[in-house]
């Protein structure tokens, strides 16, 4: 339901759709690719209430608030910053999501909320995502938001994960008055968002600042720790906790089983994107000191999804002599949204279709001097509705290459599943859950959501089942008590 219905709304719609566009600005190529600062110029406030003035204030539901995973009310948000109303635009976002200036930055508006606004059709909607970015940065800057926490309820969850799932259930929890500490095998908290999605697209500082908010809340953090290895899910509710949500996303690299894949050179691209964009004193034990030698270096990315376009454009930050995107089909059925691979390709990224790699070969020292590829043709479509790409016999060559970057997918952990008695997985090792409303799990007081139910996915459907699953354990532990 729209807080501010639009029947209400003295607008004229005609001229509304009619004001011009305002396009989103960006930094110039040249000089963004020399550093992994933000791409995006935020809206001053005028931009702000220029742009939200074209929204057209569609009857409830409105299609961008269909098209949001988490159903913000974005057409009151509209009408409220159009006004210069910033606090109140801001609180309408914190009623939905956990994570509103992350969402507004990481979502793929053209798919979501953007993709549905009814201006679209040539292109040119309301520019949602960036005005949620700007009112709740505004707030965080003039009067920051401290959410309401219920009293103790004396019961105490254990959160795993600390990704977009996680924190998003932790928020929910610790508002209804539950003590809530979250378990990462990581050293800081945020999952993918710190370990994975670069600073270009979203810069660590917003990820742990919306952090400090979860520990002001009391919301307690203990990293380092792996479940299923460090401890058990059974060690947990040894040690007094009442219930258990697991959200540990899918963080196995897919691999490509081609001769060569351990070759000194050749990387996963989480590893890479971690060594690339996060900072010493945040890295796992296992990459520190092991700095990246990108500078001068030929650069092969194997992929066709975003991941691809997230190292492509890394490895041009670090000033890469030549960086080449691979993929097996074409440029119609990669993935990967559009607006990525034109500011990589903006960024000096070159990508070659209908390529496979088959091998990755060594030179005179032991490491990689090149990718050894075949190309491929479009068959007949498979069970999905792709078309099956097809290696051409005889067409083997080679790419000479430094480095190899395979961002080809990832894999559920199948860890946590092994180790925890009555906890049912699918096949692949994605967490079974009964109801995915709830996200309850086979095992009582266990509950799941995020990308370990769902399989890889993002950042706004994880949060959605972080909080989904965080209202079925309150109602689960207030049945207990
Ligand atoms: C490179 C990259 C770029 C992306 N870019 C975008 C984007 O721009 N926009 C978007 O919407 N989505 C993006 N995504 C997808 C998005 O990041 C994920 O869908 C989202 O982070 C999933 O959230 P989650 O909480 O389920 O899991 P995750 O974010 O993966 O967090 C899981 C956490 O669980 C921890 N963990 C795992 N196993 C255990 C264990 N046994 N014990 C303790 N801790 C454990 C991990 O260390 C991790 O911190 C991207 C993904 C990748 C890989």
């Amino acid at each position: 339901m729209q807080a501010v219905p639009s029947e209400f709304l003295a607008i004229n719609r005609k001229e509304r759709a009619n004001k011009p566009f305002i396009e989103l600005e960006l930094r110039p190529p040249k000089e963004r690719v020399c550093d992994f600062k933000p791409v995006i110029i935020p809206f001053d406030a005028e931009t702000a209430m220029a742009q939200a003035s074209r929204c057209i204030h569609c009857p409830d539901p409105a299609p961008c608030m269909q098209g949001c995973p988490t159903h913000n009310d974005i057409p009151s948000a509209m009408w409220l910053i159009e006004q210069g109303r910033f606090k109140e635009a801001a609180m309408i976002y914190h009623k939905t999501s956990s994570l509103p200036e992350i969402c507004g930055r990481v979502c793929p508006h053209e798919q979501l909320c953007e993709g549905a606004c009814v201006l679209n059709h040539d292109d040119q909607p309301v520019l949602t995502g960036e005005l949620e970015v700007f009112v709740l940065d505004w707030e965080r800057e003039h009067d920051p938001y401290v959410p309401e926490i219920a009293p103790d309820t004396g019961k105490k969850v254990a959160v795993i994960g600390a990704g977009p799932a996680g924190l998003a259930c932790a928020d929910q929890l610790r508002q209804r008055g539950h003590a809530v500490t979250i378990f990462d095998a990581k050293p800081a908290p945020g999952g993918l968002l710190t370990y994975g999605i670069p600073n270009f697209k979203l810069d660590k500082e917003v990820v742990f600042r919306r952090w400090k908010d979860l520990e002001a809340m009391g919301v307690e953090f203990v990293g380092n720790t792996y479940i299923g290895k460090d401890k058990t899910i059974d060690d947990l509710f040894a040690e007094g906790f009442d219930a258990v949500f697991i959200g540990v996303g899918t963080g196995i690299d897919a691999k490509m089983e081609v001769e060569g894949e351990d070759l000194p050179g050749v990387y996963e691209a989480t590893e890479y994107l971690i060594r690339a964009n996060v900072a010493p004193d945040y890295l796992p034990e296992e990459l520190k000191g092991k700095p990246l030698e990108v500078e001068g270096k030929r650069v092969v990315v194997i992929g066709g999804g975003d991941t691809a376009a997230d190292c492509l454009r890394s490895s041009v930050r670090m000033k890469a002599a030549e960086v080449t995107c691979i993929y097996r089909r074409t440029e119609a059925e990669m993935p990967g949204g559009a607006k990525d691979r034109n500011m990589a390709r903006e960024e000096g990224a070159e990508y070659q279709f209908l390529t496979q790699p088959v091998r990755f070969i060594a030179g005179e020292d032991g490491k990689l001097s090149g990718v050894e590829c075949v190309k491929m043709k479009l068959g007949e479509p498979g069970p999905d509705g792709r078309r099956r790409p097809k290696p051409i016999e005889g067409s083997n060559f080679v790419i000479p290459a430094d480095i190899a970057v395979l961002a080809i997918g990832y894999w559920p952990d199948p860890t946590i599943g092994k180790t925890t008695p009555d906890l049912e997985t699918h096949k692949w090792g994605l967490i079974k859950v009964v109801d995915p409303e709830t996200g309850r799990t086979t095992r009582e007081g266990v509950f799941a959501g995020g990308d370990a139910v769902t399989g890889p996915d993002l950042v706004v459907t994880a949060m959605v089942g972080g909080r989904k699953a965080a209202w079925a354990i309150d109602e689960y532990l207030r049945s207990k008590s």
